[in-house]
């Protein structure tokens, strides 16, 4: 998606050859506008694939899943890392390792919002390693769901998630693809690659 690889240009900051920073649009400021288009891009390219909801990872997906979830005209559910009191029955659990963190936490799903029935469309603003999209594939799979693909808007096309995610039968579409990362080096993907 030309206007995402755009921004990341302008804007992204790459502290190593492992981790882009995008505070600016993504993780701490949101860019509205972008956020618009990158939810119209994601509606747009599943919108034969039969989506009854999309989910998403707290908090930095939450943007992007809502308005993908707007223009697909179905809700967004948000997969929470801390278990809130309220949240006590009826929710399904599974242990992520955080790449960013290097710590692990409880992804944590109520299975009063996504059931048999449901296919949904798992939507995240980085991958990685995959451990995140792996762990809300296995939630939404434990709660019975279809699992429609995943969504991300910046792949880190050098780490393994995407294989991983394919080798586990599941359709992945990142809206931008990152070749490689250096101080001051962002290259991404072309698509003759
Ligand atoms: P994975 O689970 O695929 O290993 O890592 C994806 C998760 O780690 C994303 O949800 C994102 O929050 C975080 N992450 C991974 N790489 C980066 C990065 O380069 N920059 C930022 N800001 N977050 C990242």
């Amino acid at each position: 998606m030309k206007l995402l690889e755009d921004k990341i240009m302008a804007e992204g900051l790459a502290l190593s050859d492992s981790v882009l920073k995008v505070d600016s649009f993504i993780n701490h400021q949101v860019d509205p506008v972008l956020m618009q288009e990158i939810g119209r891009d994601f509606a747009e390219h599943f919108k034969d694939a039969g989506i009854t909801k999309v989910l998403t990872i707290e908090s930095s997906g939450i943007a992007p899943a809502v308005s993908a979830a707007f223009f697909l005209g179905v809700p967004m559910i948000i997969l929470k890392k801390q278990t809130s009191k309220i949240l006590n029955e009826n929710f399904i659990q599974t242990n992520i390792t955080s790449f960013t963190k290097g710590t692990s936490y409880e992804l944590t799903l109520s299975a009063n919002y996504v059931g048999k029935g449901d296919t949904v469309l798992i939507i995240d603003d980085f991958l990685a390693n995959g451990e995140a999209a792996m762990g809300a594939i296995r939630l939404a799979t434990k709660a019975g769901a279809k699992i429609a693909g995943v969504g991300i808007l910046i792949e880190k096309s050098f780490q393994k998630g995407r294989q991983r995610i394919l080798d586990a039968g599941y359709d992945v579409y990142s809206q931008a693809r990152v070749a490689k990362l250096g101080e001051g080096l962002i290259e991404f993907v072309r698509e003759d690659d």
